[in-house]
């Protein structure tokens, strides 16, 4: 059976139930992105494949997270390579709604607030991006809900086989960020879905896959090694329970004159406040996330490391 394209979320719901039915499902899992698909969001698509009965990955470039309208703009539109690439994991439904689908009166009145976790590291230089960000994944999340509910109206009726369906959703560790902060939302709002980290997609050079490193020249591209070079030494000394010298870490970025070094920290990986001693007079022990976000030329790219010893 083909890959199938819906752009509403009646029409999601209906070809979800008919999808469970059909194969005797008992579980669905949901990728949300925003098209440009490359190597990583094939991995969160595979991880979904594997795990789930059916599989429902979402394309909406979603205005209400980007701050500059120059920014949204310019965000790459490619669906007819992302079907392809999403119909070769075996993801069986896309939804890609419209704008006006997706905020039929407009930009929304009552929106999700990120709170203070959304407003350190990258919401400090993107104001609202958060509220916006888990504004479109709270809808995402509901209208990815295994399709037993009753189109039109969001109620739940059970499934075919008595219980409702399993749900899970796929996240990349690579937006840690946004990670902490979806895992936070469906945990204090109660969300009936079960939230996988995915690992980070790297090129064989260390280099984070994201849809905007093809905004880099190879200048820059060759520059911006320094971010995962710099984390790497980060996580080595955790994995040698070193103290993790930070700083020098640091002063390998700034040695690099092509970029811009916005953030370099190691932080709890729930909470995001920096573990300030702990990793860098004494041995490294415990649950960190070194994270780092610079410009390179004219395009921000963010990166992160667990680090656990
Ligand atoms: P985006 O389309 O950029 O909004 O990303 C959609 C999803 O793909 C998000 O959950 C991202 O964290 C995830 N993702 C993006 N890049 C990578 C990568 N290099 N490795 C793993 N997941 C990724």
């Amino acid at each position: 059976m083909g890959i199938r394209l819906v752009t509403t979320g009646a029409s999601l719901r209906a070809q979800s139930r008919l999808l469970l039915t059909q194969k005797h499902g008992s579980s669905q899992g949901l990728v949300p992105t925003m098209g440009a698909l490359h190597e990583g969001h094939a991995q969160l698509a595979r991880t979904a494949v594997e795990q789930n009965d059916v599989v429902v990955a979402s394309i909406f470039v979603n205005p209400l997270q980007f701050g500059e309208a120059a920014d949204l703009e310019r965000y790459p539109r490619t669906l007819e390579a992302d079907m392809a690439l999403l119909e070769e994991q075996g993801v069986d439904l896309v939804l890609a709604p419209s704008v006006d689908e997706m905020y039929p009166g407009g930009r929304p009145l009552v929106r999700i607030t990120a709170g203070p976790l959304g407003e350190k590291w990258e919401g400090a230089s993107r104001p609202g991006h958060f509220d916006g960000a888990l504004t479109v994944v709270a809808k995402l999340l509901h209208l990815g809900i295994p399709g037993t509910g009753l189109p039109g109206n969001g109620a739940f009726v059970t499934g075919a086989g008595g219980g409702l369906p399993g749900y899970r959703a796929y996240f990349g560790q690579k937006d840690a960020q946004q990670l902490a902060l979806v895992r936070r939302m469906v945990a204090d709002l109660n969300f009936p879905v079960e939230i996988v980290a995915v690992p980070t997609v790297r090129s064989e050079d260390g280099l984070a896959l994201s849809s905007r490193n093809r905004f880099l020249s190879g200048e820059e591209r060759e520059a911006a090694l320094v971010l995962s070079r710099s984390l790497r030494l980060i996580e080595d000394r955790a994995n040698a329970n070193e103290a993790l010298d930070v700083e020098s870490a640091r002063a390998l970025i700034e040695s690099q004159p092509l970029v811009d070094l916005d953030y370099l920290e190691v932080v709890d990986p729930g909470t995001l406040e920096p573990l300030a001693e702990n990793c860098r007079e004494t041995p490294f022990r415990g649950e960190g996330l070194a994270i780092v976000a610079a410009k390179v030329g004219a395009v921000r790219l963010i990166d992160n490391v667990p680090l656990s010893s």
